[in-house]
């Protein structure tokens, strides 16, 4: 027996100062993790528990680099986040046992189509089309947990053209990593693989065709993204 068509490519990404990958099954994101990002975006941070979505892991881009202006939007949003990548799973963790969970951090983009995105909650649809396209989630390369070490109050921002124009401290998260993975643990088996993006703060705003962004986590290796 053999596929009828050859198979798809494994996602991964790369591993910081290694040509080891990271092979990737899916990817989760936070939605308005961070009380001041909420607010801009209209909402009340202190009323919400935690909401997910998932982009495609073929929507990855490793590394970053240079990436067409997406189709279908006259609004295309910046979103830096730390990334968090799983080497354990299971349903149901506890706070305290998720971080034995987490194999390395990266800084991700969680690039929204905030039109359609926009359009969407008006009409109560889902959000797929303007979170979840091709190319939405620019990735830079992971670094092992014990190369980062804790999770604390790190400086996270996003620079367009050389701009700030996001500057935040992961200390911001309104729901902080473990107790993130033991919420989403509690709706979908987490399995070894998998990615969360973890929210991002205030300041998202629109980007244009030439553009170059810089989304860094003190500690990690910048992700540069230029939009072609
Ligand atoms: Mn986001």
């Amino acid at each position: 027996m053999g596929y009828v068509i050859a198979p798809p490519p494994q996602s991964s990404l790369p591993v910081a100062g290694s040509d080891d990958r990271f092979p990737v099954r899916r990817v989760y994101c936070v939605g308005r993790n961070y009380a001041a990002h909420a607010r801009e975006m209209g909402h009340d941070p202190d009323r919400e528990a935690p909401f997910f979505f998932q982009k495609p892991a073929d929507a990855l881009v490793p590394g970053g680099g240079t990436i067409p202006f997406p189709p279908a939007t006259a609004d295309l949003h910046h979103e830096v986040e730390l990334v968090v990548a799983l080497q354990g799973g299971g349903r149901n963790i506890a706070d305290a046992a998720a971080m034995d969970l987490v194999w390395g951090v990266a800084v991700g983009l969680d690039l929204t189509r905030r039109d359609l995105q926009g359009a969407a909650k008006k009409q109560g649809r889902p959000w797929e089309m303007g979170k979840a396209f091709d190319r939405s989630a620019p990735c830079g390369p992971l670094t092992p947990l014990g190369g980062f070490g804790a999770i604390a109050d790190q400086r996270i921002g996003l620079t367009v053209d050389g701009e700030i124009r996001q500057d935040g401290r992961l200390s911001d998260m309104i729901w902080s990593v473990p107790e993130t993975i033991a919420v989403l643990s509690t709706l979908v088996e987490l399995a070894p693989g998998d990615l969360i993006f973890t929210g991002t703060p205030d300041g998202v705003g629109p980007i244009r065709p030439g553009q170059t962004l810089v989304a860094t986590v003190d500690g990690l290796v910048p992700l540069t993204v230029t939009i072609g």
